[in-house]
């Protein structure tokens, strides 16, 4: 055996005993139950600390440039949706309710809004303004957001990118992890929050999502008429939502079939 074989054979022992099958959250009422490969030296919290330094930054950013808004009418709509819908996310994973979640709105023409991992919220005021958002689609749009940080979909991502390198490259990549978080924390920022979303992994968010609406009191339906306003802007210029978030025609026909699931949800839930 040559050592390129013996550094491979490892590497794939490695690699396997590395793989751990999860499932990140609870069903629901919705029933999401697929089983997750995720990478076990890489763990959740690891994963939320690295994200965590890349999303100080953005906000630090923002804050120099005098486009933090924490003051206007919007900034609050925004927080207090953000409040109720995460009172709800222990639903689906109990450790939930230890994540030092943040919410931040941005100034800027950007259609955009995304909930990286560990709770980091950020919303773009040109998302509220162009589609003249209501509190029930702010809450649609936030509550598919939180679900992807609540199903760990980046760390997923993460996972099956590493699995690759060391495939490729052997061993050494796992003794390495760790040692450059800021590196890290870019490659959590691009495999989390760049890349498109799979069509399982948008079907996911878009169930677990309604299901956290309609449980903090927002009306389910409005996650209808969200994607109706984002499919028509889409035809002109496309919203940097839609390139990470694709939709798939099927989406809408989802989200109706799964509406009756969580109506009673939202017909007993507190509304404020
Ligand atoms: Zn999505």
């Amino acid at each position: 055996m040559s050592k390129r074989q013996v550094l491979c054979a490892l590497g794939a022992s490695l690699l396997i005993a590395g793989c751990q099958s999860v499932n990140t959250t609870s069903g629901g009422a919705v029933g999401v139950e697929r089983s997750q490969w995720m990478f076990s030296m890489l763990s959740t919290d690891e994963v939320n600390q690295m994200y965590a330094q890349s999303y100080q930054k953005t906000v630090g950013e923002a804050g120099k440039k005098g486009v933090l808004d924490q003051t206007s009418s919007d900034a609050r709509r925004v927080d207090a949706i953000a409040t109720r819908l995460i009172a709800q996310a222990p639903t689906f994973r109990p450790d939930s309710a230890q994540w030092k979640w943040e919410v931040n709105l941005i100034k800027s023409d950007e259609l955009n809004a995304n909930c990286g991992p560990g709770g980091k919220i950020i919303f773009y005021t040109g998302l509220i303004d162009k589609l003249k958002l209501t509190d029930d689609e702010i809450a649609a749009i936030m509550g598919h957001e939180i679900a992807h940080a609540l199903r760990e979909h980046g760390r997923e991502a993460m996972s099956k990118a590493y699995g690759i390198e060391m495939a490729k490259q052997g061993a050494g990549v796992l003794l390495g992890l760790g040692q450059d978080t800021l590196a890290l924390a870019d490659t959590v920022a691009n495999y989390g929050m760049t890349l498109p979303n799979s069509r399982a992994n948008e079907n996911e968010a878009d169930l677990i999502g309604l299901e956290l609406a309609a449980r903090a009191g927002y009306n389910p339906n409005a996650a209808i008429t969200l994607w109706n306003k984002m499919s028509k802007v889409s035809g002109g210029s496309p919203p940097e939502f839609m390139s990470t978030h694709p939709a798939s025609s099927s989406r809408i026909e989802a989200l109706q079939a799964a509406i009756p699931k969580v109506m009673p949800l939202y017909l007993n839930a507190k509304k404020s």
